[in-house]
């Protein structure tokens, strides 16, 4: 086992000899046999290997095992973006008629995803604050109750979730927790090690850093029992793969083996190989990344905590944060770039701040090696009302600041010049 930012750059791919030192983009969608029979046992998992793109290829193979290992997962499995990989975490365990329980602090996408779309479906959710006790917390579950979904670290709210006080709940009731690691990534917090089943990934983020490749991941820690009775999709015949029993046939890899076979089968929401081979590209330099996009968010934070015409900043690195001690826990390294705070004089002084602006660019987008900053009740969380962006933790004053990894010095100059000009 090597140090994760050695696994970041090696894990995943072995060239044998004369083969490319890089991960090769394998640009095909089809992979030739020599007999039919051959090709019969890939399809009835009887042997490994690639056939058609869309349930699996070279080039993503590499880059799913090498999110594995930064995980420490079993398996993973990339998708076309981060939504389909929440979208599939969740629709691989639970269906219509049946129940998730979800945090507040989460994405507007994924907020949107669970009360909408999965409602849709026939999926209820229930929403929870993340600072509900443990003792509340198991009020909400019920009889149907398939899951238990966060966030790390939350999207724009920063939000630290308490990983081990939701895997605990999940596990007492006999259901996985699932969490979206998206902010911190695995260089800062590796959520199997608090009780975490399933990890899902927006890859558009940190993971490729460069603003190029929108992509999600799925990964699984191997480690829920999936014949606890709860799950008869694990235990019970898959007829529509020549009547598979996941939980006997792939053991710890059993979900993220359904994962493919089931959902990307059916629903075909497939990484492409260029954006894999992307991706691959940013996961080399995640590490040291990650590492610059901390130090300089901190620099920051404390800057804007000591400027005058700033009325809060939010930040899990500062002592100040609600959030240090659970960040100190389950992040000690650093948590993320991401820095979000309110200009005096609300929304129109916000406004103001952000035209003024010149280093840092208005983008729908964080975690990005560029500095970008973004308004969030005028754009991502707009289709919330008051009281759903209270219960996000969005306040109308919040700007959500992605810091870089320019020189601290250049982004403290910009953000100094704008708030002198409200
Ligand atoms: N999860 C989190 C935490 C996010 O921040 C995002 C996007 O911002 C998503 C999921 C959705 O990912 P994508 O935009 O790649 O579909």
């Amino acid at each position: 086992m090597y140090h994760i930012d050695t696994t970041c750059i090696h894990a995943g791919y072995e060239p044998g000899n004369g083969e490319p030192r890089v991960v090769p983009i394998v640009q095909s969608t089809t992979f030739k046999y020599a007999t039919s029979e051959e090709m019969g046992k890939l399809f009835d998992l009887e042997a490994d290997g690639f056939f058609y793109t869309r349930l699996a290829n070279p080039t993503l193979d590499a880059v799913e095992k090498k999110i594995a290992a930064l995980e420490g997962g079993v398996g993973a499995m990339l998708t076309s973006s981060g939504q389909a990989a929440n979208m599939m975490a969740v629709i691989n365990i639970c269906h219509a008629g049946q129940h998730v329980v979800c945090s507040t602090a989460i994405y507007g996408g994924t907020f949107n995803l669970f009360y909408k779309t999965l409602h849709e479906l026939g999926i209820e959710t229930t929403f929870v604050d993340p600072s509900i006790t443990a003792q509340e917390l198991a009020t909400k579950f019920q009889d149907n109750t398939r899951c238990v979904f966060v966030e790390t670290l939350s999207n724009p709210s920063l939000v630290v979730t308490d990983l081990e006080l939701f895997a605990k709940a999940a596990h007492e009731h006999g259901v996985p927790l699932i969490v979206d690691n998206t902010f911190p990534t695995p260089i800062n917090c590796r959520p199997f090690e608090f009780g975490a089943d399933i990890v899902t990934h927006s890859t558009t983020k940190y993971m490729d850093g460069h603003a190029v490749q929108l992509g999600g991941v799925v990964v699984d820690s191997g480690n829920f029992d999936w014949k606890n009775g709860k799950f008869p999709e694990f235990t019970e015949p898959d007829e529509s793969y020549h009547g598979v029993v996941y939980a006997e046939r792939f053991g710890k890899a059993a979900y993220i083996t359904k994962a493919r076979t089931h959902l990307m089968r059916d629903m075909g929401a497939q990484a492409s190989p260029n954006n894999a081979f992307l991706l691959n590209l940013g996961l080399e330099t995640l590490a040291l990344r990650m590492e610059r996009h901390c130090s300089n968010a901190l620099k920051i934070a404390q800057f804007l905590e000591n400027n005058e015409k700033t009325a809060w900043v939010n930040y899990p690195g500062l002592e100040s944060s609600p959030y240090y001690k659970l960040a100190q826990k389950y992040m000690p390294n650093g948590t993320c770039g991401v820095v979000s705070f309110g200009v005096k004089g609300g929304r129109k002084a916000a406004e103001k701040f952000m035209a003024g602006l010149k280093l840092a660019t208005i983008a729908t987008h964080v975690a990005d090696l560029r500095t970008c900053v973004l308004h969030p009740a005028s754009s991502t969380h707009r289709q919330m009302n008051d009281e759903q962006l209270k219960e996000a933790g969005v306040t109308p004053d919040l700007i959500r600041l992605s810091v870089g990894i320019e020189n601290p010095d250049d982004i403290i100059e910009d953000l100094r010049q704008a708030l002198a000009q409200v």
